[in-house]
């Protein structure tokens, strides 16, 4: 079952899967370089991510 309420575009992550979903049971979300504070969404991360190839 993909995830509710999350929309993904990183298709070449395994758990991704067609129509923006995700098919991993929860996801882990981080800023960038383990900082404490972000001020924009591009400084954030999905960090359950595997390369389909790996
Ligand atoms: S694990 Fe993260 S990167 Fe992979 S499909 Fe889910 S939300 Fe996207």
């Amino acid at each position: 079952m993909p995830l509710s309420g999350v929309k993904c575009t990183v298709s070449c992550c395994k758990y991704w899967k067609q129509g923006e979903q995700c098919d991993a049971s929860a996801i882990q979300v981080n800023i960038d370089g383990g900082a404490a504070h972000a001020r924009q969404s591009d400084q954030t991360n999905c960090h359950t991510f595997q390369s389909k190839s790996s």
